[in-house]
């Protein structure tokens, strides 16, 4: 596959669902890719990205962002609250924001810094034991208390689970953040983001399409 090809379906799910061409971001998931790869789509031109481990990121990040000023890196795996200091210094955004702590570690953080990177509130649709992200039951009150503490939240992200029809998550996704007034939603991977277009994702987070498989992971 790659980038080409995957931008050109992103532009057909787009037209296919009635939304402005543009309109959906696509983060190309270079964790634990080879370096020429991710080389390989930057000097292509691209300039989103999605890491899933802040000390990779670290390793990587800083070097490429001398060289490619524009870029954007999105943190969008789990994030440990003792490395939350490490990631609003390497991240432009963070989709993982799941629990109160890292939401009060998160607010101080962006106190002394005066800013903070966007934030997405990740959502256990599924209610999957073995998952990260707020339960469905409880997003309200947690929406309302990041708020509170002055974060600024962008949008919600969610991971279907993997034996199910991706659909119904996003479309329930969707219906949380229109509840409250959220205008980001980033959903859909490599083997469903077209349907997560549809649902209206504003970001959709595709690795191995553009880049081949992972070795591992
Ligand atoms: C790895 C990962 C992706 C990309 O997965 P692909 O199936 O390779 O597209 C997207 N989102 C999250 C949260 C991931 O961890």
């Amino acid at each position: 596959m790659g980038l080409h090809e995957i931008r050109d379906r992103i532009a057909r799910a787009e037209a296919a669902a009635g939304r402005d061409a543009g309109s959906v971001q696509l983060i190309a998931v270079s964790k634990v890719q080879p370096t020429e790869r991710v080389q390989a789509v930057l000097r292509e031109g691209h300039r989103l990205f999605g890491e899933n481990y802040v000390q990779e990121a670290a390793g990587k990040w800083p070097a490429w962002r001398a060289e490619f000023p524009d870029v954007a890196v999105h943190m969008i795996g789990p994030l440990q609250t003792n490395k939350a200091k490490q990631a609003v210094e390497l991240f432009e955004a963070i989709h993982t924001l799941d629990r109160p702590s890292l939401a009060d570690k998160l607010a101080r953080l962006a106190q002394a810094r005066g800013t903070s990177p966007d934030l997405f509130i990740q959502v256990n649709t599924g209610v999957e034991p073995q998952k990260a992200g707020v339960l469905p039951d409880n997003l309200d009150d947690f929406v309302a208390m990041a708020r509170g503490l002055d974060l600024p939240v962008v949008g919600l992200m969610c991971i279907p689970p993997e034996e199910e029809a991706p659909a119904q998550h996003f479309a329930m996704l969707a219906e949380m953040a229109a509840r409250n007034g959220l205008p980001g939603l980033s959903m859909g991977m490599s083997g469903d983001f077209e349907g997560a277009i549809a649902a209206g994702a504003t970001h959709v987070r595709v690795g191995s399409a553009i880049f081949g498989a992972r070795a591992y992971v």
